[in-house]
């Protein structure tokens, strides 16, 4: 029985794809053995395209005030515990200029669905990033827009775009977000900044509530074919002041064995060991690295809004500065053989 997992595992890395029932099987019968033995091919896969570098994004958190209501997130809308903030455009040019001065040279924007950031606002703060800093690359994570506003966005010189699909399955979606949010909307999305020439990030929550093999099969055959540059799964971790807030959260192991799987499909992509595989296990970030992953996004928000962007509780940090995030980051990845490299780290498609 464990042998016929083996061979799947071969299958997914000679061919990059499984059909469904094969992911869900691959999924279903996994054990620690083939857990290692998925790792180990994940592993060779991006050394052969990055080699042992990893990437890192400084990750700004711009604003935790959000319209949508999201039933897994500690910033939704109805959540009256959250001490609102954000950002004003030139503290957002400062946290990259300490980050530029660091070696950072991505910065990625992140924030709830806030309409302070109109297309105005945003894209003059992008063209003066881009002017003072032309040899970063800015990413964006900031939910749905119209396609106008994407267009925009990317005119004034957005690079990447990280939008989340959260989870493939339509009934699944309508589980986990409101009424007023749609599957199809963020399908939408994500196709109309593929077009627009993003590098373009999609990802799901791993254990999220009610979540089943089929559905992470699901996603698995989305990531598959929708092909995108970048792929941020990180543990669904509960939030008190949320409905889920008596979930349990997703698991180091699963999230692990995934990013594995990711890797064989797309052997480029650009896959973050995530804050929140950090939360659940003390060395979770460099289990991730160690199962595929090879880019980490350490904070470069002001300290004084750090504990109130809480999507959910407990979120690691690696220290108070984000100087110390980051010297920290680079001892803790030398220490399992891998360099933090301050590279734009776009993404390396191959022919
Ligand atoms: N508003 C933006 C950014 C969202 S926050 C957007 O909609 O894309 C980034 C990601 O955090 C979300 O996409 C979600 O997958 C994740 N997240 C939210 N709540 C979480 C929780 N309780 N546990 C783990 N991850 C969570």
């Amino acid at each position: 029985m464990s042998k016929q997992t083996f061979a799947l595992i071969d299958r997914l890395a000679a061919r990059r794809s499984l059909s469904l029932d094969e992911y869900r099987a691959l999924l279903d019968e996994r054990t620690p053995e083939a857990a290692a033995y998925l790792g180990e091919l994940a592993v060779a896969q991006r050394q052969k395209v990055y080699g042992n570098a990893v990437y890192i994004r400084g990750l700004i958190e711009i604003s935790n005030i959000c319209k949508n209501d999201c039933l897994y997130c500690g910033i939704r809308r109805s959540n009256r515990q959250c001490d609102r903030y954000r950002l004003s455009p030139e503290q957002i040019l400062e946290c990259c200029r300490e980050g530029h001065a660091l070696g950072f040279r991505t910065f990625v924007m992140q924030g709830g669905e806030d309409a302070y950031f109109t297309d105005e606002l945003l894209c003059d703060l992008l063209q003066r990033i881009k002017a003072e800093f032309p040899d970063c690359a800015v990413t964006l994570s900031l939910g749905e827009r119209t396609t106008q506003s994407y267009t925009r966005l990317r005119q004034a010189g957005a690079d990447r775009y990280l939008l989340r699909h959260e989870t493939a399955d339509a009934a699944h979606y309508a589980l986990l977000h409101p009424d007023t949010m749609s599957h199809d909307n963020r399908m939408r999305c994500l196709r109309d900044l593929k077009a627009l020439g993003y590098q373009v990030g999609c990802g799901f929550m791993v254990g999220s509530p009610r979540q089943t093999t089929a559905h992470l099969a699901k996603d698995l055959k989305f990531i598959e074919e929708f092909q995108p540059d970048m792929c941020g799964i990180g543990p669904f971790i509960p939030h008190k002041d949320t409905p889920f807030g008596g979930e349990v959260a997703g698991t180091l192991e699963l999230t692990c064995y995934l990013l594995s799987i990711i890797r064989l499909i797309h052997p480029h992509i650009l896959l973050p060991s995530t804050t929140a595989l950090g939360t659940i296990d003390p060395h979770g970030r460099e289990k991730g690295i160690l199962a595929g992953a090879n880019v980490v996004m350490p904070n470069l928000s002001p300290t004084s809004v750090r504990k109130k962007y809480t999507l959910y509780n407990n979120k690691a940090t690696d220290g108070s500065e984000s100087a110390q995030c980051k010297a920290a980051l680079t001892e803790r990845m030398a220490a399992i053989g891998y360099e933090v490299v301050t590279a734009r780290g776009d993404v390396k498609r191959q022919a």
